[in-house]
């Protein structure tokens, strides 16, 4: 019988497992929003922990000594503690399932509150009988777990609770189609429907002859339309069409974001039948995808801020089109100024400033007057449900979310944000690990991650069609927002969460945080469920939360980041008079003057404010000024041969190592057996080396549990590296492991990123006496020398340096005289 334990150790069991979950409910409320995540990993830890830790003195315990060697009591006790742990994972196995009813799907909207804005009646709408039964047989039918024995049969789980609403229907997106009059297309059909049948279902193409009129017409032109229009991948193309490429001219498109700048080339090459890379290609930061053919050339916007550096006008461009005007980055606002200033004296270059929402006024009126061309949008109204409490655990809510409306909603694709990678990965291990548990009792659900740094074979991945019967669920970032449309996407999980670079302008630090999204975000991200048919926003905050909480709109990264290399690009580009540029919307003034400092304290910039050689040396490198001046001042250490590995390393912004989930120790050993007195910095010049060692082999990668996709990255940014070295001729020498040398060049960048010991191992920043700690991966952890300096700080459940290298005071006077004095 599987009824082992005691009922007294039950008791205990439930009693401790209850104690903890007060525990868990009570921290929640003392930790503030943002830091959610941490909160969540260390829920989740501690979850497993519980299980795990019994599970590994079982284990160990029996390793040590055999049945027959115990006395009696031994037996007893190690008995004992295997019921414990049996009945510890029947607990974890019920309160999955508990945690898979605890939202209730939305069927019946008619006692839902409704707050802000009229609850339209359902019952009028057609089908809306017919849509209710299907729900309902759906709900009743998937979820009758397996009657295998009666054992199982006493839980006999119905997910659905119909005593209690979790989600509460409180607004409704209006679309432009009233009623969904339209059914979301068949797989069948969808197949059938070819590459030109595509093309003229997008709303831009009724419209094409006329806005090609417009844009003969007008020297600039805003365009705005929904997203998914067909602004991004087909004006161009109609351009080409309209013969602006003729005399050798380019039509050049900007993207806020590589993959977006990658997946729309890839996708109009396909459209044109053309290879990419020729007639239509892509250029992005260390990756350049184009040839002398290219005609219509793809970009983010950071690349085309480059180009101004070695084509000031812009020659060889017929039309450029800012897309995607309205995600305001850091380099689009900057763009905005580079662009309008260029029109004036090159009256033959067309502009479009396209974008998504309702910015399209402010837009015309930076570009004198220029006019509006509207794409009128279409879209099937949006119902958006809120949670009724806050949810602590967004990570696990997501899951849940998904898993329920796998289970009561009719097929269509499942849209859910997260902020980054990791977040997404997390959420792919549980959901997967889920789904496979409830094996055929649900039917087939594709898990399909994608974010800044997947492969492109990968991010294709969405784009494929869901096979029949199927459905498909993508984790993505707010890449998803407007960047990329996938079709047939009827629902969308927001947790209203996104990642955002902000910059303390009192303090100088930069550090990436989660933080909530903006209302326009929130709406965009609910309006991808409308494309196709009617669809559902499930938004995990609650609609208090949504009125009170979240800001109207995103404040335009230029106000929010650091601008040192922005600075520097403009005065490359012989814009002296910064505080005059002109902004879109001007950065604070103390921002500017902190990157003017900084920029002067790294010896770009002398006392008048003057580009110096250093600083026009290092505005030939796509680097932040602080790899760039690390970069250059490896020519004095007589390392650059180390420097540029590390730098290579440190730009590929994902994780090197690889944790596999049931080896963790092997590669934590492995990650260790990388480890150099010194520091990180050193520990990824060590792999780097090592690999190169191995002829770049796969296998070494796999055997030292490193990631081959984020080195075969870095070899490629490497190589970039060296060609640019070459450009400003700087030598590739080896010092041949003279660690000091490679750490004072290093420092001679990072001297802004400088910390020393304070008590009980946390550490001060040596500028504004943050605290900060070494991140728990760092090679220092547990060194901790009076002096680093770091790459980055990360904050979590605290600042985190990432990539911190041990240093000597005294090299500060050495390597950064304009900014650290000796004590007098
Ligand atoms: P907009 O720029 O107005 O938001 P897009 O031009 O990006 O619109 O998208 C138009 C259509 O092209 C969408 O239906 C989208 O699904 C499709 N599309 C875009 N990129 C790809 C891709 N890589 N693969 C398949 N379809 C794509
Ligand atoms: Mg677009």
């Amino acid at each position: 019988t599987r009824n082992i334990a005691t009922s007294s150790d039950k008791k205990a069991f439930e009693e401790a497992a209850k104690r903890l979950k007060l525990d868990a409910e009570n921290q929640e409320k003392l930790i503030p929003r943002l830091r959610i995540e941490s909160r969540r990993k260390y829920l989740e830890k501690r979850k497993e922990d519980k299980v795990q830790e019994l599970e590994a003195d079982i284990l160990d315990d029996e390793y040590l000594f055999a049945d027959e060697e115990l006395t009696e009591r031994e037996k007893k006790e190690r008995s004992h503690k295997r019921k414990l742990l049996e009945l510890a994972k029947e607990h974890e196995k019920a309160r999955e399932l508990e945690r898979v009813q605890r939202y209730h799907m939305p069927r019946d909207v008619k006692d839902s509150v409704n707050e802000y804005e009229e609850v339209d009646d359902r019952e009028k709408k057609p089908n809306y009988e017919q849509k209710k039964w299907e729900e309902e047989q759906m709900s009743s039918a998937v979820f009758r777990f397996g009657a295998k024995n009666k054992e199982s049969q006493d839980r006999e789980y119905d997910l659905v609770l119909d005593s209690q609403i979790d989600f509460i229907r409180a607004l409704s997106m209006p679309g432009t189609k009233e009623k969904p009059e339209e059914r979301p297309m068949t797989e069948k059909q969808k197949k059938r429907m070819t590459i030109e049948e595509t093309q003229k279902s997008l709303p831009v193409y009724k419209f094409k002859d006329d806005l090609i009129a417009a844009i003969q017409a007008h020297q600039v032109l805003i365009i705005e339309g929904e997203t998914g229009s067909g602004k991004t991948t087909q004006i161009p193309q109609y351009l080409y069409q309209a013969g602006f490429t003729k005399d050798n001219k380019k039509i050049g498109c900007t993207q806020p974001r590589r993959v977006a700048a990658m997946s729309v080339a890839a996708r109009v090459a396909e459209e044109m039948n053309v290879k990419l890379g020729n007639e239509v290609g892509y250029s992005i930061r260390f990756e350049d995808c184009t040839s002398e053919r290219t005609v219509i050339k793809y970009m983010t916007d950071g690349t085309l801020h480059r180009e101004f550096l070695s084509e000031p006008d812009l020659l060889s461009y017929s039309v450029m089109m800012i897309d995607e005007a309205h995600e305001r980055t850091l380099h689009t606002d900057i763009l905005f100024g580079l662009v309008k200033d260029i029109a004036r004296f090159r009256p033959d270059l067309k502009l479009l400033i396209s974008s998504a929402t309702l910015d399209a006024e402010k837009f015309s009126s930076f570009f004198d007057d220029a006019p509006i061309f509207r794409i009128p949008g279409r879209r099937f109204p949006v119902d958006i449900y809120y949670t009724k409490a806050p949810e602590a655990d967004y990570i696990d809510a997501c899951v849940v979310s998904i898993l329920q409306i796998h289970a009561t909603q009719p097929l269509g694709d499942i849209l859910v944000f997260l902020t980054g990678q990791e977040e997404i990965e997390t959420c792919q291990e549980i959901l997967s690990d889920r789904v496979r548990r409830l094996g055929t009792r649900v039917k087939e659900l594709l898990i399909l991650p994608v974010y800044a740094n997947l492969p492109s074979d990968l991010q294709a991945k969405i784009f494929e069609p869901t096979p029949p019967g199927a459905r498909k669920v993508v984790l993505a970032t707010n890449i998803a927002e407007t960047s990329l449309t996938i079709d047939n996407i009827i629902y969308v999980i927001d947790p209203g969460f996104c990642k955002q670079n902000n910059f303390n302008s009192r303090t100088g630090m930069e550090s990436l945080v989660v933080v909530p999204v903006s209302k326009a975000s929130a709406n965009q991200r609910a309006g991808r469920a409308g494309r196709v048919a009617a669809g559902k926003c499930f938004r995990l905050y609650t609609a208090w939360a949504y009125k009170h909480e979240l800001e109207d709109n995103t404040v335009p990264e230029i106000q929010r980041v650091n601008l040192g290399n922005v600075v520097l690009m403009l005065k490359a580009l012989g814009i002296n008079d910064l505080v005059h540029f002109d902004f879109l919307d001007p950065p604070p003034h103390e921002t500017l003057v902190l990157a003017l400092e900084q920029l002067y304290a790294l010896g770009a910039l002398n006392h008048h404010g003057e580009l110096t050689k250093l600083g026009r040396r290092m505005a030939e490198f796509p680097l932040d000024p602080m790899m760039g001046k690390m970069l250059l001042a490896s020519e004095k250490y007589k390392c650059s041969e180390e420097i540029v590995s590390i730098a290579a390393m440190l730009s590929v912004n994902s994780a090197i190592f690889y944790r596999p989930k049931d080896k963790l120790v092997h590669a934590d050993t492995a990650r260790k057996n990388f480890f150099l007195p010194g520091g990180d910095h050193l520990v990824l010049c060590n792999i780097y080396k090592q690999w190169a060692d191995s002829d770049y082999s796969t296998q070494w990668c796999y055997e030292n549990y490193i990631q081959y996709r984020s080195m075969k990255r870095a070899r490629d940014v490497r190589e970039q590296l060296v060609g640019l070295m070459e450009r400003v001729e700087m030598e590739i020498v080896s010092n041949h492991g003279d660690t000091v040398a490679i750490r004072k060049a290093i420092t001679a960048g990072y001297f802004y990123h400088i910390a020393r010991l304070s008590k009980a191992g946390s550490y001060k920043t040596v500028k504004h006496n943050q605290t900060v700690m070494i991140h728990p991966n760092s090679s220092l952890f547990e060194e901790l020398p009076r002096w680093v300096v770091y790459y980055e700080l990360v904050f979590t459940t605290k600042e985190y340096m990432r990539q911190a290298s041990e240093i000597e005071s005294k090299w500060l006077l050495e390597v950064a005289p304009h900014y650290y004095k000796p004590k007098e």
